[in-house]
């Protein structure tokens, strides 16, 4: 038993046309870390962090998330295993629009069956911390794309998960809206959350990671310790 979050031991994702999208990648990320994943258009960032989500499943390899085996797990307990124990968030926020914002922060833990008093005390909290208590009533078609995201990390939240996953965060967002959400995870970060974000940015990754990982063509190029290179 160890206390990393993540392992991944050479990991292998092909389609059938082109190179692999991940060839051999191996990576552990420990509790606490702020790991951002960074590469060209088209290397293999989602696909490494699908397969950590157990969205898709890769070809070799073993895909371990604390402690526990999810590249083998069945559909069910890979729904059971993301509801348990992962937050995402999207570039494009993947929220429900004809659901309010309290009820889309909701949601999770309804799914993962909590008590309801609990889950809505829950969800008041992360929506007051993460300052769109406001909204809460409102439907997220009428936010902005900022306003959105927050409410997409309010959600991921929900179920305390072990690991915080973001695919390219701020890239649908302005420049001060990227910032508002980079300064969020920051403070994350500093609470203790385990988080792996993707992103085409430097600057986010500068400011709210510990590490960076570079991805091209599939192979981890470069895994460096944010502040040792500079
Ligand atoms: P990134 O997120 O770094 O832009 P992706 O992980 O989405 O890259 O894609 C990595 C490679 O795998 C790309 O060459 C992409 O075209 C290919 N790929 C991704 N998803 C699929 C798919 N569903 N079918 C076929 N090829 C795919
Ligand atoms: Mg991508």
């Amino acid at each position: 038993m160890t206390d990393n979050v993540i392992e991944l031991r050479g990991v292998s994702r092909r389609y059938d046309s082109g190179p692999p999208a991940l060839a051999d990648v191996s990576l552990t990320v420990a509790a606490g870390e702020a790991v951002a994943i960074l590469g060209p258009s088209g290397s293999g960032k989602s696909t490494l962090l699908n397969l950590v989500a157990g969205l898709d499943k890769p070809d070799d390899g073993e895909v371990l998330v604390a402690g526990q085996r999810v590249d083998t797990l069945g559909e069910a307990g890979a729904a059971k295993y993301r509801r348990r124990t992962i937050g995402m968030v999207f570039q494009f926020f993947n929220l429900l629009d004809d659901l309010t914002v309290f009820d889309n922060v909701v949601l999770p833990s309804q799914l993962a069956g909590a008590g309801r008093a609990d889950a809505r005390r829950r969800a008041t909290d992360l929506l007051t911390n993460l300052d769109i208590a406001r909204y809460a009533q409102t439907y997220p078609g009428r936010l902005s794309g900022g306003q959105r995201q927050r409410v997409a990390v309010a959600r991921a939240l929900m179920n305390r998960p072990a690991l915080l996953l973001a695919d390219e965060p701020t890239g649908a967002l302005d420049s001060a809206s990227g910032a508002d959400v980079s300064r969020l995870l920051s403070e994350l970060h500093a609470d203790g959350q385990t988080i792996v974000l993707v992103t085409h940015d430097p600057a986010l990754a500068e400011s709210c990671a510990t590490r960076t990982v570079e991805i091209v063509d599939g192979r981890i190029t470069a895994d460096t310790a944010v502040g040792a290179a500079r």
